[in-house]
């Protein structure tokens, strides 16, 4: 029997998770619910990172761990959900660490290092003057205990750090699942650090002794990873652990072909949230940086991708962040929203972004009519209040030249509003349809073009010239709103003589 699938997603809590880390979470979760989907065990664990004391950030773990949910990444283990690897904190692991490393000088395959960081800086810049690849030089990896002990008085290091016994020579050969075979020189890694002086492991340890004590089966991480491969390989052999698969997921680029960073517009994910695209979107696009179905399908829902998801189609390249696809599949997917789903997301950014004299509560219930006619034109959740506002405004605030069209005088289109006004005062029923019916022969018997009078009766009822569909929005905004506004309309235009 196949042991489980049980994959992790790693973060370390120093900033805002980044598009990259969240894609890696994404497929990581993937390969577990696509596990389940063919009726195996699989679990999905998340295990924070955080032995870099220095490095750690206010808030990042909550970013962390808010992305996740906002994509709706439910995890199995990790943090608030206990598990039988429990804690999943790596600085409440300092123990298990310790341990490991106390192991590995046993057996030799490590050993305690004095050497103050003064004097491996000089190292470092010796090395970088003469050009070579930077790393410890080896110096106390040969001294015998006595020699250790007067080198710890002359650099005045109390405590040690604990440093792995890299072979000299010869290669390192690993397998990753995507990229195959890798082999690097061993002479080129030099005896990195495994535990701090502050008694905290580096990421090299902690990271193969928690896969290993949490029994994961596969690593997918990103391709920068890719280098620490060796060291964790041989770690593994030297505490005589099995290791896990390894999968180095494709590096993230901008379009110029360059590392994605800010420069190239949001990098991280909860930015997008605060800018209005949909989680399923986002989740569709990330899917898509380094995985494709095949050379064509671009919108794939949740249920979709989990059914075809599996690392065989994890490319190899580097792929390219396009904004624009973003953009696009943000658009398909707000159109797909049900009338309710549309109302429900947009209310938390009418509520925040609605200029202040809009009374709060928004009324969801008239939200509900506005939102079928924005829809088609949203391309984020976002632009929402701005396009809405007028529906909600008790009075608007525009520019009476609005009201005329460039080949027109104010006059006749103030006798126009004026008419218009008259005749929609006695209409019966308010709708879209009976209100086309009324004024479409209007602007004939005025002598205007239509989109003269149309325009007119557009800018007097909402204030913009651009709008949902003009006959709809007077249904929606409602009889007596129009109707006060053609009269203000006219008021504003009455005032001036010429524009
Ligand atoms: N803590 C590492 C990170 O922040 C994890 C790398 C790995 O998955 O091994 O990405």
């Amino acid at each position: 029997m196949p042991k489980p699938v049980r994959v992790r997603f790693a973060p370390s809590p120093t900033g805002d998770p980044h598009v990259g880390n969240i894609r890696t979470a994404i497929f990581n979760w993937l390969m577990v619910q696509h596990e389940r989907q063919q009726g195996n065990e699989a679990s999905f664990i998340v295990r924070i990172e955080d032995t870099d004391q220095g490095r750690k950030t206010e808030g990042a773990l909550e970013a962390i761990l808010e992305s996740l949910r906002w994509l709706g990444l439910s995890w199995d283990e990790g943090p608030g959900v206990e598990g039988p690897y429990s804690p999943y904190f790596q600085s409440e692991r300092l123990p298990t660490y310790n341990e490991a490393a106390d192991a590995l000088v046993a057996s030799g395959w490590a050993y305690p290092c004095y050497c103050s960081s003064e004097r491996l800086e000089t190292m470092r810049r010796g090395q970088m003057d003469r050009k070579e690849s930077l790393g410890y030089a080896g110096h106390c990896r040969e001294l015998d205990s006595a020699s250790l002990a007067t080198w710890r008085e002359e650099q005045e290091q109390e405590i040690p750090v604990v440093r792995f016994k890299v072979p000299r020579d010869g290669t390192t050969t690993c397998v990753d699942v995507i990229r195959g075979e890798v082999t690097f020189e061993n002479r080129l890694l030099d005896d990195f650090v495994l535990l701090k002086s502050d008694g905290f492991p580096t990421y090299h340890l902690a990271n193969v002794v928690d896969d290993h004590a949490m029994e994961i089966s596969h690593v997918l991480r990103a391709e920068e990873w890719l280098s620490s491969l060796p060291r964790h390989k041989l770690l593994y052999e030297a505490l005589g652990y099995a290791p896990p698969l390894f999968a180095h997921l494709p590096m993230i680029l901008g379009p110029d072909r360059a590392k994605l960073s800010k420069r190239h517009g949001a990098t991280s994910v909860l930015e997008y949230k605060q800018r209005g695209y949909l989680p399923e979107a986002v989740f569709n696009f990330l899917t898509l940086l380094g995985w494709s179905l095949d050379d064509h399908t671009e919108i794939m829902n949740r249920e979709e991708l989990v059914t075809h998801f599996g690392l065989d189609r994890v490319a190899k390249p580097a792929a390219i962040f396009n904004q624009e696809k973003l953009d696009w599949l943000n658009g398909v997917y707000i159109r797909d929203l049900s009338v309710d789903e549309l109302t429900n997301r947009i209310m938390p950014f009418l509520e925040e972004g609605l200029p202040a004299d809009i009374t709060r509560p928004i009324d969801r219930e008239y939200v509900r009519q506005i939102a079928p006619l924005v829809q088609e034109r949203l391309k984020t959740l976002a632009d929402a209040p701005d396009m809405v506002a007028f529906f909600l405004q008790e009075s608007l605030s525009y520019d009476p030249a609005l009201l005329v069209d460039k080949q027109l005088t104010p006059e006749p289109v103030l006798q126009a509003l004026k008419a218009a006004t008259a005749r929609l005062q006695s209409l019966d029923v308010w709708q879209a349809e009976d209100l086309e019916t009324l004024l479409r022969p209007m602007a004939e018997e005025l002598n205007l073009k239509t989109r003269q009078f149309f325009g007119a009766i557009r800018s007097a009822v909402t204030g913009r010239t651009a709008t949902p569909p003009l006959f709809e929005t007077m249904e929606v905004l409602g009889r007596e709103r129009c109707l006060l506004r053609l009269e203000e309309s006219q008021r504003l235009l009455g005032a001036v003589s010429s524009l």
